[in-house]
């Protein structure tokens, strides 16, 4: 089964109405890659209006770094799929590890905003949604432990049938915003790991895009890339330089 590459751009707090402009006048002019690689930049909410002034929409696709579970109402700060979906949003990141540690996303909270967006009737949403472990973790041999438990715990009641609107992001904390980049063996093994467990779960995990993510950097992201459960990045400091990015969504 032949995957499309997907490379996702997570701003995370940072960017501005210029670099919206900047990068996407570096993407236009990469028609040809984006008729092959799904690129889909995430900035803050409110920029989503700055990069629909100048964003194809059948190129490009906008995405949005987190959502709230609750579809109206008194959530001062919040946003809701609605909101969201009416600026230009089509993929929705969900339990970034930022968010995890940070901002209260429980597993019951993560699992709740994912059934949000697959449940969603107004708009046709994708979830991102981001799963990996902490160096302790790791050192203490948890890693799949940890992986499969947020797994099970974020599609819980999804079905086979919205999971083709699912992609999952393996991004180990402790390779974050770092530098440390998990070597593409290291990678490979646990989307090995998730992709298995998907099968076992699902009869079409074959077509769930598995995404790495963790200081995938120009130089970095094609040995990656070319590991055969790879199938792009969800990428943050890069993805604020439209050079770097755009070579990275070459690479994939
Ligand atoms: P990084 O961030 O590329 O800066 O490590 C990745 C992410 O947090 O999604």
């Amino acid at each position: 089964m032949q995957r499309q590459p997907v490379v996702i751009a997570n701003w995370k707090m940072n960017g501005n109405r210029q670099l919206a402009k900047q990068m996407a006048e570096a993407l236009r002019e990469e028609a040809g890659l984006l008729s092959q690689v799904q690129v889909v930049v995430c900035p803050p909410a409110v920029l989503l209006p700055a990069w629909q002034q100048h964003v194809f929409y059948d190129a490009v696709h906008l995405g949005a770094q987190d959502v709230n579970e609750f579809e109206h109402g008194a959530h001062t700060g919040e946003h809701s799929l609605a909101l969201l979906g009416e600026a230009g949003a089509e993929y929705i990141l969900i339990g970034h590890s930022e968010r995890r540690q940070h901002y209260g996303d429980t597993d019951a909270r993560i699992s709740a905003k994912v059934n949000a967006v697959l449940n969603y009737q107004a708009q046709q949403l994708k979830v991102v949604l981001c799963v990996g472990e902490t160096e302790a973790e790791r050192e203490t041999h948890q890693t799949t432990t940890v992986v499969e438990a947020q797994l099970s715990a974020a599609l819980e009641q999804v079905t086979a049938a919205q999971m083709t609107h699912v992609v999952i992001a393996y991004e180990p904390v402790w390779a974050i915003g770092t530098g440390k980049t998990a070597s593409p063996a290291q990678a490979q093994e646990v989307h090995r790991f998730i992709r298995s467990w998907l099968q076992q779960k699902y009869a079409a995990a074959d077509t769930v895009p598995l995404l790495y993510g963790g200081s995938v950097k120009a130089d970095n992201a094609e040995t990656l890339f070319a590991e055969q459960d790879i199938d792009g990045g969800l990428i943050g400091g890069a993805s604020l330089e439209p050079d770097a990015f755009v070579a990275i969504c070459r690479a994939a």
